[in-house]
């Protein structure tokens, strides 16, 4: 007989918590993974909203891990997360050495999870952790990956939601790896699917496109975003913006391949006005010396030129931080069970 999987035993979990366990039945662990960066303020609320969730579903089958990605704080984060854990068992801290920013932070998470299941979650409830029990029945029931979907991001700022919408459009057009809208970090992962990402060779990591990019059965759940419980967004206009980029260079070529074809549709439109100009000449004479076309030529080739330069860098520079093979992230302290 082949050993059960953890979705057969939360199943048995669920409903003969009195019988006496096989030794392949054991005690199934979900993790959440919390990357913070300067959040001292906001982790003792996240901790009591997410304790009053999560206590009440731990039983001898199911424990739960709370792993909290420091990335490089520099305010009193990591001392609130010392002290939180002299009372609660459950916290694990990676500290990083300095701020690698939040894909990186979570990629340092989900590499020190050795739980049955993941979920990323952010500091600021703005993922409510009421989803946790809801994800883990939809886990229970067979699914693989559980994602929690946005029904509305009111909660936002206009210019955040418009140009978060645009992205994803921009990026599904671009991409063969559709990013479902509206989908954040925020999802529960089984270990096969977790094992994957691991596996991933590439350094530059957008997070979203990899979780899409893994597939696995996924099963969707609704919720209201709330906005922030404290502090404020890590995320400036400018940070959203390379992120975007980040996103449609990882997963789309077409920035870099639609060159060859804009060249090509000017190049054979310059030879139709060549000829139309030669023509010209041909029957009606030399003309007034042509200065403002000849600028205007120029000068819109050379523009659209150095955006092909560009599209290059952007391409080559990510291929450069890829052969480096440095690593994603670097560890100063992993906080757990035994220190
Ligand atoms: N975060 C991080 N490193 C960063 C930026 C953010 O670990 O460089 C964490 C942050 O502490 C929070 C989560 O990522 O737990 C989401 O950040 P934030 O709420 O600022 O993003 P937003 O919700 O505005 O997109
Ligand atoms: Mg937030």
């Amino acid at each position: 007989m082949t050993a059960p999987t953890p979705q057969e035993n939360l199943k048995r979990g669920a409903h003969d918590e009195a019988n006496t366990l096989s030794p392949d039945q054991r005690t199934l662990t979900v993790a959440l993974i919390i990357p913070v960066f300067n959040e001292a303020d906001t982790i003792a609320a996240f901790l009591s909203d997410t304790r009053a969730v999560i206590d009440p579903l731990q039983t001898s089958r199911l424990r739960f891990q709370l792993l909290f990605v420091n990335d490089g704080s520099t305010d009193g984060t990591l001392d609130a997360l010392c002290g939180a854990r002299r009372d609660d068992s459950r916290i694990r801290i990676v500290d990083l050495s300095r701020n690698f920013g939040k894909e990186a932070a979570l990629t340092a998470g989900l590499d020190a999870c050795d739980a049955d299941a993941a979920i990323p979650i952010d500091v600021d409830l703005q993922d409510p952790p009421g989803l946790i029990p809801q994800m883990i029945d939809r886990w229970r029931e067979g699914a693989e990956v559980v994602v929690a979907k946005r029904a509305d991001r009111s909660s936002d700022s206009r210019a955040k939601s418009h140009s978060a919408s645009l992205f994803y459009r921009v990026h599904n057009m671009l991409s063969k790896t559709q990013i479902p809208e509206n989908v954040g970090d925020f999802r529960l992962m089984d270990r096969a699917v977790l094992d994957v990402l691991k596996n991933l060779p590439e350094r530059r990591r957008f997070m979203k496109g990899l979780f899409a990019w893994v597939g696995f059965k996924t099963a969707i759940i609704e919720y209201k975003r709330a906005p922030r419980s404290g502090g404020v967004t890590r995320f400036t206009p400018w940070k959203l913006w390379n992120l975007a980029l980040e996103g449609i260079a990882s997963f789309s070529s077409v920035p870099l391949e639609i060159w060859g074809y804009v060249g090509s549709v000017i190049s054979v439109l310059a030879f139709l006005y060549g000829g139309v100009l030669i023509g010209r000449t041909m029957i009606f004479g030399a003309d007034v010396p042509g200065y403002t076309s000849l600028m205007t030529g120029m000068l819109f080739l050379g523009g659209i030129q150095l955006i092909g330069i560009g599209v290059l860098g952007q391409y080559l520079g990510r291929v450069y931080d890829e052969v480096k093979r440095r690593p994603i992230y670097v560890v100063r302290k992993i906080y757990e069970d035994d220190d």
